[in-house]
């Protein structure tokens, strides 16, 4: 699927819950958001209609992700009915990593073969800070579990913040040297919940760089990474992994933008640092045929902004990554 300003759209981030089991400090207020009732939340079987629309259209990469997408009851049955519907070229899943020790292998004879772990501090103390709760040592089994288990590639999302992590991002950077990591740093982008930390601890991939070079020697430009998207790749001389810029704030990446979100209250969300939406669930429940379906999801092509300057903005009290799907 073309956009109109000739980007192929052939990416779909299906948001699955927004509940969580953490309050990570940039992405919930300390109380958590007010979940939607699980009413409003999009059934595995409307899920999987969307994905079969959106299948028809091309679309046929698709990321789960949430809220924390592993604690949605039945997600296991849901993936591999996913991964068994024709055309899918690819399907990957976001996770904090709480629960990921124990389900590693269910998830990949489910079909997941790649995976992403956020992983913003390798400090016990500050990990559960950061994550108002989380534990450490639990997301660090997973990781080594899903390395084990044979996922390929594992990318570990760091979320760059300066007077946070600064310190620590040349030994996320060294982790490559002993793990086939692709370690990613991220810009922290103003949505929803997370404006004022975005103003606080802004770092950019530049500053993220060239701290990282300053400490292990410059990055050499690496091999394309499966699934890399908008993150440019580097590697260190000798390492086993990758490392990741996704400077999606300091020089946007709109040009090469090739997503649409689905929330998990079943909207279609054509870009992040835009609020407008189009509406999929309740077209779905009114029993919309495929054909209007498919238009839904051409409404929202034609919604999403040639780039940043464009969008109509995120505002501070619109929805935050947790409930769009980051
Ligand atoms: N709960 C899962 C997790 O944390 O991986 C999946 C959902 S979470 C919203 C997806 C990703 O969005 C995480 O890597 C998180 O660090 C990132 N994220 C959340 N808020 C962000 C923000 N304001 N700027 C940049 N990345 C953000
Ligand atoms: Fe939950 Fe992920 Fe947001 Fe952290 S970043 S609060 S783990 S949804």
């Amino acid at each position: 699927m073309e956009d109109r300003f000739g980007r192929t759209i052939d990416y779909l981030r299906i948001s699955i819950t927004d509940r969580c089991n953490l309050r990570c400090l940039y992405c919930m207020p300390p109380e958590g958001i007010k979940v939607k009732p699980r009413a409003e939340i999009m059934r595995f079987e409307e899920l999987l209609r969307a994905a079969g629309v959106a299948l028809q259209l091309g679309i046929n990469k698709f990321r789960l992700t949430g809220g924390e997408p592993l604690l949605r009851r039945g997600v296991i049955p849901f993936i591999r009915a996913l991964t068994l519907l024709p055309g899918v070229a690819d399907l990957s899943l976001t996770t904090n990593g709480m629960l990921l020790s124990r389900m590693n292998e269910q998830l990949w004879e489910a079909g997941v073969r790649r995976l992403n772990v956020s992983l913003d501090t390798l400090d016990q103390v500050k990990f559960r800070q950061m994550t108002r709760g989380g534990d450490f040592c639990q997301v660090w089994d997973g990781i080594m579990g899903a390395l084990e288990t044979g996922f390929q590639p594992v990318k570990l999302n760091v979320v760059a913040l300066n007077h946070f992590n600064d310190e620590e991002w040349a030994r996320f950077a060294r982790l490559t040297y002993d793990y086939p990591f692709q370690v990613r740093f991220i810009e922290i982008m103003p949505v929803g919940t997370s404006w004022q930390q975005a103003g606080r601890y802004f770092a950019s991939s530049t500053q993220v760089c060239q701290r990282i070079e300053q400490a292990l020697g410059v990055l050499n430009p690496a091999e394309a990474v499966t699934g890399n998207g908008p993150a440019s790749s580097f590697q260190l001389p000798g390492a086993k992994g990758a490392i990741g810029f996704i400077d999606s704030v300091s020089s946007h990446f709109c040009s090469r933008c090739n997503r649409l979100r689905l929330t998990a209250d079943g909207k279609l969300r054509p870009c992040l640092h835009d609020q407008r939406e189009v509406e999929l669930l309740q077209a779905i429940r009114s029993g919309a045929s495929d054909a209007e379906l498919q238009d839904l999801f051409r409404a929202a092509l034609l919604l999403k902004p040639v780039d940043y300057g464009e969008a109509t903005g995120a505002p501070a009290d619109g929805r935050g990554m947790c409930q769009i799907g980051g």
